[in-house]
């Protein structure tokens, strides 16, 4: 008998409808002898209309009454499921993340979770119920609600299942799984069958959408296989899970892209130690973050420092940096919104080389610009303008083969 953690985001429990077709797929899944525990996300737009609400009150609401508010979503849908699940003649119970000692520090609306109690879970599988838990919330030692921030119900599944050991967990979402590339911009992106715990890191906090990155993190540090799938198929989806041999054959597994840095580049810094604090805290001290870095060796005591910043924050760092050149004595700071950060990752690079000389090449060939370059063990990003972004995209999926199950071998290349 296996212990399987499933978790169904917003948009598949979104009507009552859809409550009653999860139970029924759920019970499927018991049926063939499974143990079953069933996470929850609030039905799909609530956590929105109840931050609207907390909002029109306050503008900017407390922290310790917003999780009050926001959990509440959560107990909705996990009440109803388990209604379903008796409706269909089977045996079920619902419990909030203080029922079941899901604790956390107090870092209202972005908690991190602490332990877990498994000892109600388990005798409550073991009389034969679907177990059905509220995501995204828990319990202070205070018992104060908090929720883990948003996105924050995959997080939930994922310490369960780690602290219940279970088979695997099971992600239910409304896409296929995990994309060698958007689909939208590319119609040759390929569902992954397989992906490593660190290239879905890469892809995630490059701004691939399906899964939160705190829970692929997590699953990693427990060894939680996590299966990223569709609630609408009985396909399978992507499985996240511990490299293998096949894994570091390929190259590069995935392209992502990110439209949501700006560029900013001080002129004729003055070569110095200190400078680059100078710089850069008084930009951390506004909440202000940085991605990529980049300063050039100089001859001649000065040098020019490139780094990009969330989009959203590019007219507050500007601001900044005014008084900061004036006050390091460089020459200008100038800047650029419209760029997009283009990335190629793949476990495979850490053995092989050239494959960011690759990337350049197949970029040159479009007549694409490089404007940066960063890179890690298995990540090479460039930036380039963002209207290059599709074409970038599409070349690079394009030639790294990405839409073949067997990848090309660097000769083939
Ligand atoms: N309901 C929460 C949110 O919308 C948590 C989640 O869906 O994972 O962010
Ligand atoms: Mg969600």
């Amino acid at each position: 008998m296996a212990l399987i953690v499933q978790k169904f985001g917003g948009t598949s429990v979104g009507s009552t409808e859809k409550i009653k077709a999860v139970a029924k797929r759920v019970l499927q899944c018991r049926q063939q002898g499974n143990q079953m525990v069933i996470v929850l996300s609030a039905m799909s737009g609530e956590t929105d209309r109840l931050t609207g609400l907390a909002r029109d009150i306050q503008k900017i609401p407390n922290r310790r009454e917003m999780d009050m508010l926001l959990s509440t979503g959560e107990q909705v849908t996990i009440a109803l499921f388990a209604m379903a699940v008796k409706a269909a003649g089977r045996e079920a119970v619902s419990f909030l993340g203080d029922q079941v000692a899901i604790r956390t520090d107090a870092m209202h609306t972005k908690a991190r979770i602490r332990s877990i109690d498994t000892e109600k879970i388990k005798k409550n599988l073991d009389a034969g119920k679907v177990v059905t838990i509220a995501g995204f919330q828990g319990v202070t030692e205070e018992g104060d609600i908090t929720t883990l921030g948003r996105g924050g119900s995959d997080t939930t599944a994922v310490a369960l299942a780690a602290a219940l050991e279970a088979d695997a967990c099971e992600i239910f979402t409304d896409v296929e799984g995990v994309y060698t590339t958007d689909p939208n911009i590319c119609s040759k992106a390929r569902k992954i069958d397989k992906i490593s715990y660190d290239e879905m890191l890469e892809l995630a906090s490059l701004g691939a959408k399906v899964l939160d990155i705190r829970s692929v993190g997590l699953a990693k540090r427990y060894g939680v296989p996590l299966h990223v799938r569709s609630t609408f198929t009985e396909n399978e989806g992507t499985w996240v899970v511990e490299e293998d041999k096949i894994m570091e054959s390929m190259l590069v597994s995935g392209v992502t892209y990110n439209k949501n840095e700006a560029r900013i580049t001080i002129k004729h810094v003055p070569d110095q130690p200190g400078i680059a604090s100078k710089i850069f805290l008084p930009i951390s001290d506004a909440g202000i973050l940085v991605d990529m870095i980049i300063q050039n060796t100089s001859d001649s005591h000065l040098t020019d420092m490139t780094f990009t910043v969330v989009r959203n924050d590019y007219s507050r760092a500007m601001e900044i940096l005014q008084g900061v050149c004036r006050e390091i004595g460089a020459e200008s700071v100038t800047g650029d919104k419209d760029i997009a950060k283009i990335s190629i990752v793949g476990v495979g690079m850490r053995n092989h080389s050239g494959i960011a000389a690759t990337m350049f090449q197949i970029l040159a060939n479009e007549g694409i610009n490089m404007e940066m370059v960063s890179t890690s063990e298995i990540k090479v990003s460039c930036v380039v303008a963002e209207k290059y972004t599709e074409l970038a995209v599409r070349a690079l999926h394009d030639a790294f083969a990405l839409d073949k199950e067997n990848m090309p071998t660097e000769e083939e290349l």
